[in-house]
């Protein structure tokens, strides 16, 4: 499929899991493939990718590795960049490229994670495989008030205690995913935290004794451990699914993806509902609260151009309330588009012209995804693409 002036890779077929390396703990895959599938085919040799985002039953490694994708168990076992042993990428002059595996020198793999397709096309990765635990318990805390449920967050990380997972559901959002999966959430809290650990079965009592504890400290009002795999399982699909569900309350959702220190949830919480309130807008947060990254969903109607209007103001009061917080524009979604003129909200020009200048070796033309990330106008000229694309490279 040429298309003049750029490079266009068919990744139609690129939906392949080339080899399973169990030996190893690691798989080489095609961009295409789907990320819930990678666990899947590794389940059989009691492997799994770690990478989890809710959308993964539908998201690609390509895309996972452009965004560096999380997901609710990044939290202890980080994001896609720590899970990328090495890419090949086709550049933008159609040239083929790897990133070594475990080779010297600069660390070409981590550069390109996260560059949302500026920097080259990732035509196939290797990516780390994890043993699947021994255990895994799952724990449901309830609370009268989305406050005492945020201070429970930080007050677990600040103990020591780092769980695999530690999520974060309000009542909007709770009463959506019973109606829509029926997957176990009480509907009479303001606030749940779904909490999971995964390791030594030696290890479970403890810390369930002691997060139970913190969660009770801080007002929950109920506390459940998650029976067996299917009650597990129920609760994940119901998490999992929680956008979706929100079909029930209104057509259409923006989800806004922003970042705070863990010790700021109450107040950035409190920032989603004022800015939501203020222009009439339903608000559900569903998100993942131990890495402080919220994701509130703004209920809207997109044939409602008022309604348009205010889901886009709300979305930029909440951007600037992480920011006033210390926080940043984007936990995991990336920058796109959507996000490219706050880029100078958090950044120096000094820091986007290094990035500019890194983004000119692999792709002096900008070519590749032209218009994502760097902003444009006369925010910051120096970044901008050059007028004439191929001005550099004549
Ligand atoms: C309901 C829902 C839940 C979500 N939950 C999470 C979550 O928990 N965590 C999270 O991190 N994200 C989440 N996301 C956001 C999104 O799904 C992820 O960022 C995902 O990693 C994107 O993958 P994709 O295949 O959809 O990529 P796309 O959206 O198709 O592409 C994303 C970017 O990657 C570039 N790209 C794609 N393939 C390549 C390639 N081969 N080489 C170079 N660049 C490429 C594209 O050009 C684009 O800029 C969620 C989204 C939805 C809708």
């Amino acid at each position: 499929m040429p298309v003049e002036g750029g490079v266009v890779i068919s990744f139609a077929r690129m939906n392949r899991i080339l080899a399973l390396d169990v030996r190893n703990r690691r798989a080489h895959v095609q961009p295409g493939v789907i990320n819930l599938d990678v666990s899947k085919h590794a389940a059989e040799s009691d492997l799994f990718f770690a990478p989890d985002p809710s959308s993964q039953k539908i998201s690609t490694i390509g895309g996972n590795i452009a965004t560096n994708a999380g997901g609710p168990h990044c939290l202890s076992y980080g994001t896609t960049v720590n899970h990328v042993l090495g890419l090949e990428i086709v550049d933008e002059h159609g040239e083929v490229f790897t990133t070594d595996l475990d080779g010297p020198g600069y660390d070409l793999t981590a550069a390109m994670v996260g560059s949302e397709g500026t920097l080259g096309i990732v035509t196939s990765a290797w990516v780390r495989l994890l043993q699947l635990p021994e255990t895994v318990r799952v724990w449901l805390a309830a609370f009268g008030d989305v406050d005492s449920a945020s201070a429970a967050v930080s007050a677990i990380v600040a103990a020591g205690i780092v769980p695999t997972a530690l999520e974060m559901m309000d009542a909007v959002i709770t009463r959506a995913v019973e109606a829509a999966f029926h997957a176990g959430y009480p509907t009479d809290a303001a606030a749940v935290l779904l909490i999971e650990n995964a390791g030594f079965a030696d290890d479970m009592d403890a810390c369930e004794a002691a997060v139970e504890a913190i969660a009770k400290d801080h007002g929950a009002i109920s506390w459940r451990t998650a029976a067996g795999a299917v009650e597990r399982d129920a609760l994940w699909a119901g998490r999992k699914g929680a956008a979706g569900a929100t079909g029930r309350i209104a057509p259409n959702y923006y989800t806004q993806d922003v970042c705070v220190p863990r010790s700021k949830l109450p107040q950035a919480l409190r920032a989603v509902d004022a800015a939501t309130t203020a222009h009439g807008i339903v608000v559900g947060n569903v998100f993942h609260a131990g890495d402080g990254n919220l994701h509130p969903l703004l209920m809207y109607d997109k044939r409602n151009l008022k309604q348009v209007a205010a889901v886009v103001e709300s979305g930029n009061a909440i951007l600037q309330a992480a920011i006033d917080l210390g926080g940043t524009i984007s936990g995991e979604h990336g920058i796109g588009f959507e996000k490219r003129e706050a880029m100078t909200q958090v950044y120096s020009t000094a820091d986007l012209a290094t990035m500019a200048r890194v983004r000119d070796v692999f792709d002096p033309t900008r070519a590749l995804n032209p218009e994502k990330i760097f902003p444009r106008g006369t925010r910051c000229p120096e970044v901008a693409p050059p007028a004439d694309p191929t001005a550099r490279s004549a």
